[in-house]
């Protein structure tokens, strides 16, 4: 696993070179976990908190019993030390259920998620990734649309989930482990009607890969997606620092890009809610 996630590194930022976006920083802290003999892992999810590069030390102990250890763990304590000295960026239990070990198109991708964070992260800074850490905490997850502060997040996973399955299907192609192409998963999306992987599905996953396609959707799923062919830089660029709402970054994004597509744009956001 650790060699996968030193190719995935490597891969993310090959692409992130082909799609003019900003590689993470270096030398990320990666924290990669497994489950023990009693199925136990340390480790609850894949995240991205960038804690060595915020130098948030302080922080290890708070974000400690969600994003990097599970309570009760026999060696909670002893990771906990090594925490403080280490401070992860990414973090990743690959025992979170088997695909996440067994097939490499899954952790590549999951890789590549977390790696966009990153990349986000080399835009926006640390005042930014403060209060996204700070709202994951708050919600332990995605939290829901009626919590404050729920945009950032928002924003910031629709980055995530539309990038990296562009990098996923650069990476392998087809055939999958999904049974479909990476790209064709993510323009299945359907928002807001529950059938979100996630039951907060505020998150517009494959907005921006809508941004970046052909027009028209593969299947009726509510998402009107008559825009076509900005690329994935176009849409990273509108990622600004001041950007922690959906909205806000529309109009930075018609802005930015001119408004030659500007109804089919609006109707593409509103389609995913916003
Ligand atoms: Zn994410």
């Amino acid at each position: 696993m650790a060699c996968h996630a030193i190719n995935s590194v490597a891969e993310q930022r090959y692409y992130c070179g082909v799609y003019g976006i900003l590689p993470p920083p270096t030398n990320l802290n990666m924290w990669l976990t497994n489950a023990n003999s009693n199925g136990t892992s340390l480790t609850a999810v894949a995240s991205t908190p960038m804690l060595k590069q915020m130098a948030a030390n302080n922080l290890v102990a708070e974000v400690a019993a969600f994003y990097l250890l599970t309570t009760g763990h026999p060696l909670w304590a002893v990771a906990a030390v090594v925490l403080q000295y280490y401070p992860p960026d990414i973090t990743y239990n690959y025992s979170e259920n088997e695909d996440f070990y067994k097939y490499s198109d899954v952790i590549s991708g999951i890789f590549y998620h977390e790696l966009c964070h990153a990349s986000h992260y080399s835009k926006v800074g640390s005042s930014y990734w403060l209060p996204y850490d700070l709202f994951i905490l708050a919600h332990l997850g995605y939290g829901s649309n009626t919590d404050a502060g729920y945009g950032r997040v928002a924003i910031s996973e629709a980055w995530a989930y539309s990038a990296a399955p562009k990098m996923t299907h650069q990476r392998y192609g087809i055939p999958t482990s999904i049974g479909e192409s990476w790209l064709n998963r993510i323009e299945k999306y359907k928002p807001f009607v529950g059938t979100s992987e996630f039951t907060e599905n505020y998150i517009p996953e494959g907005l921006m890969y809508d941004l970046t396609d052909g027009i028209g959707e593969m299947t009726p799923n509510g998402v009107v997606d008559l825009v076509s062919n900005y690329t994935l830089a176009n849409c990273y660029n509108a990622l600004d620092q001041d950007i922690v709402s959906v909205s806000a970054y529309k109009e930075r994004f018609l802005a930015e890009n001119g408004t030659s597509q500007y109804v089919p744009i609006i109707k593409l956001f509103e389609s995913y809610g916003y």
